[in-house]
C-alpha cells in the first residue's frame, strides 16, 4: 500500500522541510517527532486516491479536499488553482505532481495504465514535460517494487529517465556527494531521482527517511516521493504505522487512507 509510505515519508520529513539543524545526528533523531505534521504531499495524494475511487475527476477531488484543508502547505500557483473557478493547469514541472502519485503505482497493475492515470494525474496542473514525467516515474517505481523488481532495475530505469548528460543531478551520485552539492529546490527532475536515490542507498524505511534527513532538501516531498517505493520493495516499516497515522492524521484523512 504505497500510499501510507508516501504519508509517512511526508510526516517524518516535515520537520526539516524548512529549518534543518545544522549539525542533525540524521542517525539517531526521532523519525516522528513533535515537529511534524501532514503536509500538502498528504492531502493531494488522498485526493488523487479519492479520484481514481470515483469521487470526482482529479480536478474536482483535489479542489474539494485542497479548500477542507486549505493550510496544508501548497505553493502559491497551486494555492491559486486551488481557488479557482476555471482551474486550469500552469505549466509548472515543480515536484507537486510527483509527490501526490503513489496510488497510481499502488492501484494499478496494468503498466500502460499507470503511466497514463499518472500523466492524467499530472497533467490538471503540471503540464510541463518535466511535471508530467515526474509523476509517471514515481508510479512507475512504486509499480515495480510491487512486482518484485530488483533494487537495481529500478535504479537503471530511473538513470536512463534522468541520465546525467542533459540532468545535472542524478541517482548516480551518492548521499555523501549530495550532502556537499546538493541543496533545496522544488523541481522534479531533481527531486524524483534524488529520492530514488535516497531508497536506492537504505535497507529499509527508517534508513530511507535517515538518508533524506541527511539532505538539505525539500525533505516531506522526498519522503512521499519515494516512500511509496519503499515500503512496496521493503514490503512495509519495520515498525507498526497504525498509532503514528492516528496521532497526525485528521479522522477524515485517515479514513481515506485506510479505505479499501
Ligand atoms: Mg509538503
Amino acid at each position: 500500500m504505497a500510499v501510507k509510505g508516501a504519508v509517512l515519508g511526508d510526516i517524518a520529513g516535515s520537520q526539516f522541510e524548512f529549518d534543518k539543524p545544522a549539525h542533525l545526528d540524521w542517525k539517531h533523531c526521532d523519525l516522528f517527532s513533535l515537529r511534524c505534521s501532514y503536509t500538502d504531499d498528504t492531502v493531494m495524494t488522498l485526493a488523487v486516491k479519492k479520484a481514481l475511487k470515483g469521487d470526482g475527476d482529479f480536478t474536482a477531488a483535489m479542489q474539494k479536499l485542497g479548500r477542507r484543508y486549505p493550510d496544508a502547505g501548497y505553493g502559491g500557483s497551486f494555492r491559486r488553482w486551488l481557488r479557482s473557478h476555471n482551474p486550469q493547469p500552469y505549466g509548472s514541472w515543480g515536484n507537486g505532481s510527483a509527490m501526490r502519485v503513489s496510488y497510481v503505482g499502488e492501484h494499478f497493475d496494468d503498466f500502460s495504465e499507470v503511466v497514463r492515470q499518472a500523466e492524467a494525474s499530472a497533467a490538471v496542473t503540471h503540464n510541463h514535460p518535466e511535471g508530467i514525467k515526474g509523476a509517471v516515474v514515481t508510479a512507475v517505481c512504486i509499480w515495480m517494487a510491487r512486482m518484485g523488481k530488483s533494487k537495481q532495475e529500478i535504479y537503471d530505469y530511473v538513470l536512463q529517465e534522468y541520465p546525467p548528460d542533459k540532468y545535472r543531478f542524478t541517482i548516480e551520485q551518492d548521499i555523501a556527494y549530495l550532502e556537499k552539492h546538493y541543496s533545496w529546490d522544488v523541481s522534479c527532475m531533481t527531486s524524483v531521482p534524488l529520492a530514488m536515490r535516497c531508497f536506492y542507498e537504505s535497507d529499509s524505511f527508517e534508513t530511507f527517511m535517515r538518508n533524506i534527513f541527511r539532505l538539505n532538501c525539500d525533505s516531506d516531498t522526498f519522503g512521499a516521493i519515494a516512500g511509496g517505493v519503499a515500503e512496496e520493495f521493503y514490503h512495509g516499516f519495520g515498525f507498526d504505522p497504525d498509532p503514528v497515522l492516528r496521532r497526525y492524521l485528521s479522522n477524515y484523512l485517515y479514513a481515506i487512507l485506510m479505505d479499501e
